[in-house]
Formats: structure tokens, C-alpha cells, sequence
């Protein structure tokens, strides 16, 4: 194990609405981490939309500052705080940090597995420091292991978009060759929901618009194509598809609250919305008359807790769901949030910890 350094570099937001700059930032030293915290030397990271709403103090809510974003990196456990009782990951293990940056354990939602509800929860790059820095302050009881199969620029992603939408497709209630709808198919969290669905044996109808997009999620095994920009009238044509029934679940990551009315449209009776991604604004616009008499169940899902990580992170290790992603550097980072407001990233970006 190489010596930890004093200082590194890391991409850090002065100021939210101001542009982020690399910059020499502490690292706190191996000695003075606290019993239950590890220091991680970070391998690469995801940059996600939620990195851009942070920066620019988009939410209600708004981040601690000076801000270091970024809540999907992989780094190597390279030091544990003196007295960490019953650690389950060790100096020199892989492991991955998610939004979730910590949460008690012990409240009445962590104790029902909602410890992405926890009252005393941190979030990653957001109430304290993220993966945009080259060593993270992370907690052992948290961390993700990442297997030895699964690379580390492949876990990232799904520490995050993966983590979400899995969990989203475990809770909807839906049964071995039940139809599921994805909009936004394409995109960085639905080519994952894609995969998932699949691998849990779901027919998948994949919306999105363009001939890139049909082709990619044809490859992972849609089922069915819609392109809304080509189809005059969407609720009918999933209807149609499903032998005039509609679907039994639909994954809705659109920030577009036309997303969300189509869905308690073309949904069956029981049918189930999932509600995930965490758009700035957007009100959701259903017929209160029609959730009720067709016993639609709209449920919001919020990224997953620690066994849905190590659930989604052993389904990509075998294999079965693969991140689409370009690698770039810590150093692009400026340019990157850019192309991510100008909506002009196809896939996920991965950043390598160099500058
Ligand atoms: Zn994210
Ligand atoms: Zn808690």
C-alpha cells in the first residue's frame, strides 16, 4: 500500500450556480478517521444528472458548500478508523460509494430497510464531501464490496442509475412475463432498467425516439419499440401491444410530467407506476378518478438500500447488465456538466481519477 498523501486534487464547487474547479483539497489523515470510517483511494466515477442539480442549488434542499460532488465511484479501502467494531470489508478491498452516503441503522425507517428515508441520513456529494476527489471519507457498514469479476469503470453506474431502477423493478409487483413499460429506454437509467427487467424475466415495451436508441435496446432485449416522436397516439399503441390490456407496470425516470399521465393511462387495472429519478420541479398531472377506479398503485421510488446494491451489483457481475459509459478524466469535469445540461451525453460518463 502506497503512503496516503496530505493533499489531492479534487473537483470542488465553490459556490452552487458557479463553475467547478480543480483544486488541491485536504485528505484526512488514516489517524484521525473515526471508529466506522474508511478512506478509500478512488478508481473512477459516474457523474449522474443529480451532480448537476447539486451544483447548480437546483433543489429545495441545498448542498453543503464548498461542494465536492459525485455519488457512484469505485476506490480501494486503504485505511480504517482505530476501533472499528466488526468491519465488513477490509484494507485493500474495492468498494463502491452511492448516494446514501451513511445512515444510523437504528431509526425506525433503517430498521424497515428504508435507510434511504434514515433521519439522520448523509448524502454523498451532497451534505458531505463526494466521489469527484481522488481519496473519500466513507463509512465500512455502507460501502458496496465490488466482486472481482465486475470491473471497477463497469460498477459505477450501477451503484446509482442500476441501484435504482432495480429496486423499482423488484417492488412493482410484477410477475414472470408481466408487461413493463420503460420511458426513456435509451437513456442512462432505462438501457439499465432494460437489462434488469429482462434478467428478472419481464416483457419489456422500451420507449424512447431515434434509430440509436431502437437499435440499443432491441440488443438488450426489448421486447417491443415505441418512438413517441413517430407514434401519434402512445397510450394506444402499448394498449395494442398487449393484447388491448395494457401493461402490468410502468418505470417512469422522466422528468416530463406527460411521462407520468400516459402511464396511469395505458397501464392495466392493478397496474403499478414506479416513480424514480428525482426531477427539479414537475407537478404529477393523473385523473385522481381514473387511479381509483382502475386500482392503479403509484408508488415512489427512491434509489435502494444496502441489500438492493449488493442484489444489483451481483447481477452485473454475472454478466447479465452492462452500464454503457465513456471514460473521461476528473480534470473534464466542467465540460462534462455542460454537455449534461446541453442533454448531448448518450450512455453514462465515467471519469478516471486523473487530472
Ligand atoms: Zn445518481
Ligand atoms: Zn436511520
Amino acid at each position: 500500500m502506497s503512503a496516503v498523501p496530505t493533499i489531492q486534487k479534487a473537483a470542488v464547487v465553490g459556490t452552487l450556480g458557479q463553475d467547478v474547479l480543480i483544486k488541491d483539497f485536504p485528505v484526512k489523515s488514516p489517524q484521525e478517521l473515526a471508529p466506522g470510517e474508511c478512506l478509500l483511494k478512488m478508481i473512477c466515477t459516474g457523474v449522474c444528472h443529480t451532480d448537476l442539480h447539486a451544483a447548480m442549488g437546483d433543489w429545495p434542499i441545498k448542498p453543503k458548500t464548498p461542494l465536492i460532488g459525485g455519488h457512484e465511484g469505485v476506490g480501494e479501502v486503504v485505511a480504517i478508523g482505530k476501533d472499528t467494531v466488526d468491519s465488513p470489508v477490509k484494507v485493500g478491498q474495492r468498494v463502491g460509494v452511492k448516494w446514501i452516503a451513511n445512515s444510523c441503522r437504528n431509526c425506525e425507517h433503517c430498521r424497515k430497510g428504508l435507510e434511504q428515508n434514515c433521519e439522520d441520513v448523509l448524502l454523498s456529494g451532497y451534505t458531505v464531501n463526494g466521489t469527484f476527489s481522488q481519496y473519500v471519507v466513507s463509512w465500512v457498514h455502507i460501502v458496496t464490496a465490488i466482486p472481482d469479476e465486475l470491473g471497477s469503470e463497469a460498477a459505477a453506474s450501477i451503484l446509482c442509475a442500476g441501484l435504482t431502477v432495480y429496486r423499482a423493478l423488484k417492488n412493482s409487483q410484477t410477475n414472470a412475463s408481466d408487461w413493463v413499460v420503460i420511458p426513456g429506454a435509451g437513456g442512462g437509467l432505462g438501457h439499465l432498467a432494460v437489462q434488469y427487467a429482462k434478467y428478472i424475466g419481464r416483457r419489456v415495451i422500451a420507449i424512447d425516439t431515434g434509430d440509436e436508441k431502437q437499435k440499443l435496446t432491441k440488443e438488450l432485449g426489448a421486447d417491443h419499440w415505441i418512438d413517441f416522436r413517430q407514434t401519434k397516439d402512445l397510450v394506444a399503441e402499448v394498449k395494442r401491444l398487449t393484447g388491448g390490456k395494457g401493461a402490468h407496470a410502468a418505470l417512469v425516470t422522466t422528468a416530463m410530467p406527460s411521462g407520468y399521465t400516459q402511464a396511469v393511462d395505458y397501464l392495466r387495472p392493478g397496474g403499478h407506476l414506479m416513480a424514480v429519478g428525482l426531477p427539479a420541479e414537475a407537478q404529477f398531472n393523473a385523473v385522481i378518478f381514473d387511479v381509483v377506479f382502475k386500482s392503479i398503485t403509484i408508488h415512489g421510488s427512491y434509489v435502494g438500500n444496502r441489500q438492493d446494491a449488493e442484489e444489483a451489483i451481483e447481477i452485473a457481475a454475472s454478466g447479465a447488465v452492462k452500464c454503457h459509459y465513456v471514460t473521461k478524466k476528473l480534470s473534464d469535469i466542467a465540460e462534462v456538466y455542460d454537455s449534461l445540461s446541453k442533454g448531448t451525453i448518450a450512455g453514462r460518463i465515467i471519469l478516471t481519477m486523473d487530472v
